[in-house]
């Protein structure tokens, strides 16, 4: 349950943190349930600060290597050669972690996941497999794969833009592209944790 003891809430501010390190899975959480196993698990900080969103199978491995703790059960089981567990949807780190200020790792899933799988150019929202990714500067006009430079974008858009540059296609980008740091990430998470009611007292405290 939320306890407020063990609260950092000064360090919290003063200290930019990130999310946690990604752990290396290893054929944990096959088994029964595989579609529990996808489901996202809301990672808090060992003073209850929500700091990540890892799928059920990483939370499962951070348990049973000790380094969270289940808070909150999403109700399925885990049966795996020697284990029957319960699928965490909240767990909360033992230790502290004060991590320098990072951005979360450059992929495919986390741009839509921060552009909220709409095209970047006609703001129209489609599921991910509809969209692509798009260098906003084109690579063959020097532009790099960064947060900075890469949008999600829709097949027509694309198509349109070709490898022009945004002036010359006559397209505008509905935001700035940014790298995806903790603060988007914490307005993804209560995004996804507004229809939870286990998730949202630790993202709207
Ligand atoms: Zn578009």
């Amino acid at each position: 349950m939320h306890k407020h003891g063990t609260h950092h809430a000064t360090h919290a501010r003063q200290n930019p943190h990130t999310v946690p390190q990604p752990v290396k899975t290893n054929g944990n959480g096959q088994g029964n349930g595989s579609q529990a196993m996808h489901q996202p698990v809301l990672v808090l900080n060992a003073s209850y600060e929500p700091i990540n969103i890892c799928a059920a199978r990483r939370a499962i491995v951070l348990v049973l290597k000790g380094v969270a703790m289940t808070e909150e059960e999403n109700g399925h089981y885990l049966h795996a050669a020697r284990i029957a567990m319960r699928v965490p949807s909240v767990i909360r780190l033992v230790e502290y972690r004060r991590i320098p200020h990072q951005t979360r790792a450059l992929s495919r899933k986390n741009i839509l996941l921060r552009d909220r799988n709409t095209c970047q150019y006609c703001v129209r929202i489609l599921p991910a497999a509809e969209l692509t990714l798009d260098h906003v500067i084109p690579r063959s006009r020097g532009g790099l794969s960064t947060w900075e430079n890469l949008v999600a974008c829709c097949q027509e858009c694309n198509r349109t833009k070709g490898n022009q540059l945004l002036h010359e296609a006559g397209l505008k980008l509905m935001r700035e592209p940014r790298a995806f740091t903790l603060h988007t990430s914490r307005h993804i998470m209560r995004m996804i944790g507004r229809s939870d009611a286990k998730w949202r007292k630790y993202l709207f405290y």
